[in-house]
């Protein structure tokens, strides 16, 4: 997708502070942290939101997991949270596919 945010980090035109990369997935520190960990952990091909998952996606979404426990297991993170927001309404910002691994703080639940 040429005009994705993602898409171009992945492709290294914008700058990040990588954190992994495998074939399928790239992740990326959040440049707006709301936790002392906050990791972006995104598929390789662009899918705009959860929704527009069609079959055959399961293994590129499901593999987003894997990646994030990885993450959290370098940060040494016993707890912590994984979010997707899928659309607007929920705060979806970026319109690629993206796994928050968030921890290093108490969180409360449920989020606002
Ligand atoms: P969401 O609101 O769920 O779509 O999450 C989008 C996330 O992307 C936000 O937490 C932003 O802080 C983050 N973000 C936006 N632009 C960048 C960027 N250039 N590098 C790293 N993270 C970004
Ligand atoms: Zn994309």
């Amino acid at each position: 997708m040429d005009d994705c945010l993602f898409c171009k980090i992945i492709a290294g035109e914008i700058p990040s502070q990588k954190v992994y990369e495998d074939e399928r997935a790239f992740a990326f520190d959040d440049i707006n942290p709301v936790s002392p960990t906050h990791v972006l952990v995104i598929p390789k091909k662009h899918i705009a939101r959860t929704s527009d998952m069609t079959d055959g996606d399961e293994a590129d979404i499901g593999h987003l997991f894997t990646v994030a426990n990885k993450v959290a297991a370098e940060r040494g993170l016993e707890h912590y949270r994984l979010c997707i927001n899928n659309g607007e309404g929920v705060g979806q910002s970026v319109f690629h596919v993206h796994l928050h691994v968030m921890g290093g703080r108490v969180m409360t639940w449920p989020p606002g």
